[in-house]
């Protein structure tokens, strides 16, 4: 009589987990190398090397931060509509590559947007942060020059960008500042700039009018100077 036919995937598949696009991919015993305790520990096995189809570029699971995934084996370039825009664009197999085995992104991260409003998103993400990352240094050090002065600079530029930001707090601490005798010009400039971006013209043709009268022997604020004379001539002009 004939052995019974093994019911279920023959032997050799067992140990596979079908992709649709890596083929049948090898699952490690616990002794082939998922042991429990070892680092790190492969579910697939990393040194599976599918073929090619045109145009991928070959993976190194290796390389890339995965739990449960299977690890891409090769990219391909993928089709996407972008968030913001809803335009089509292509998350490149070299881009794919670079995020999850260069720049460290787990498997899970996808570009949602095209290259374009990726960056813009990226600036408007970093003038938010700017003001929050000053504000936190300046709470600690309400009277260092420095963190006065970035708290200024990234309370304009939130303004500039949102048409909002703390720029009364940012006067305040500019203030306080001169007031603690760190004689600083640079804070004048500032509170130029906070002054313009309030929409408070003749306040800010004011400070950047002493700005300039007492940062005139300085060379160091030489771009400063020149900065503040054209936003002054530039404010006569339109608020006259
Ligand atoms: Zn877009």
């Amino acid at each position: 009589m004939a052995a019974p036919r093994p019911s279920g995937p023959p032997r050799d598949l067992r140990r596979s987990v079908r992709h649709p696009l890596f083929g049948h991919v090898p699952v490690l015993s616990a002794a082939d190398g998922g042991a429990p305790g070892a680092v790190p520990t492969y579910r697939f096995d990393p040194d599976y090397r599918p073929p090619l189809p045109a145009g991928a570029v070959r993976g190194d699971p290796r390389r890339q931060i995965f739990c449960c995934d299977v690890p891409r084996y090769f990219y391909v370039d993928l089709d996407r509509t972008c968030r913001d825009c809803g335009e089509r664009f292509v998350f490149s197999a070299r881009e794919q590559k670079l995020w999850y085995e260069t720049l460290g992104f787990r498997l899970d991260a996808t570009a949602v947007r095209c290259l374009p409003c990726r960056r813009r998103f990226r600036a408007t993400r970093g003038v938010v942060r700017a003001v929050s990352d000053a504000s936190r240094a300046l709470a600690d050090s309400p009277h260092h020059p420095p963190a006065v002065l970035a708290y200024a600079r990234a309370a304009v530029a939130h303004q500039e960008r949102f048409g909002h930001a703390p720029l009364d707090a940012a006067l305040a601490a500019l203030r306080a500042l001169a007031r603690s005798g760190a004689g600083l010009l640079e804070a004048l400039y500032w509170e130029g700039r906070c002054h313009e971006a309030a929409g408070r013209a003749r306040r800010a043709i004011a400070s950047y009018g002493r700005f300039a009268a007492e940062a005139a022997s300085s060379r160091r604020l030489a771009v400063l100077r020149r900065d503040a004379a054209r936003r002054r001539t530039l404010l006569e002009e339109t608020s006259a």
